[in-house]
């Protein structure tokens, strides 16, 4: 159960929308591995969007020569496809690859699939109190998806209030820091203890990036 999921991963460090959705992703790749690397569905998927993106490649590259049966059934249907562009003219030859979905990858298609899954659960959770307070004691939402979270609650109006006040409560705290961090990189002020405002800039990152602690 997800719902289950998004609770642990609000107990633990980081974005609880990014560690499940790593969580979920890394189970489909184990999946892709074990069995569906030859799976007649997964591989018209493949064969619909045959991009494989720079940070998927690194994931297959991982799998290793189990792949040869994926790769020539792709390698076969593509001398068909490029066969039946064979002698067409130019405008019925790009409309044809136009079609054909060239620079799709299908393993960040089906990861957008989940984020969006997970972000939907989320969001119906936050709906109830106890959710609220464990979000609130925890490292919160990376930007990306405090804002898909926006827009998953635009309908319901508290869920969005609570989520916007909580976010400026944290955003201040980093500010605070921040000024903190200048205030004691002044040479008049040097002798003053240092401490977690050193460390401000990474959880700004943090906020705008993959949150992975
Ligand atoms: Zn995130
Ligand atoms: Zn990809």
């Amino acid at each position: 159960m997800v719902e289950y999921e998004i609770k642990d991963a609000l107990l633990k460090k980081g974005c609880p929308v990014c560690s499940v959705l790593k969580k979920r992703t890394d189970e489909v790749l184990w999946w892709f591995e074990k069995e569906n690397y030859h799976e007649i569905e997964t591989l018209s998927k493949l064969q619909n969007n045959p991009f494989i993106c720079e940070r998927h490649k690194k994931d297959l590259l991982e799998i290793g020569n189990t792949l040869s049966v994926t790769f020539e059934f792709l390698i076969e249907k593509d001398m068909e496809f490029l066969a039946s562009l064979s002698k067409l003219k130019s405008k019925k030859l790009s409309q044809k690859i136009r079609h054909s979905r060239f620079d799709t990858c299908m393993f960040c298609i089906l990861e957008k699939d989940i984020e969006r899954f997970i972000v939907e659960k989320f969001v119906a959770m936050l709906s109830e109190n106890e959710t609220k307070k464990l979000y609130a004691k925890s490292d919160g939402l990376c930007r990306k998806h405090l804002f898909e979270s926006l827009l998953k609650a635009e309908k319901v109006n508290d869920i969005s209030e609570f989520l916007i006040q909580d976010t400026i409560l944290r955003l201040s705290k980093i500010d605070k820091l921040l000024k903190e961090f200048f205030h004691k990189s002044d040479y008049r002020f040097s002798d003053e203890k240092k401490g977690e405002e050193q460390n401000a800039w990474i959880d700004a990152l943090n906020f705008y990036s993959t949150n992975k602690k």
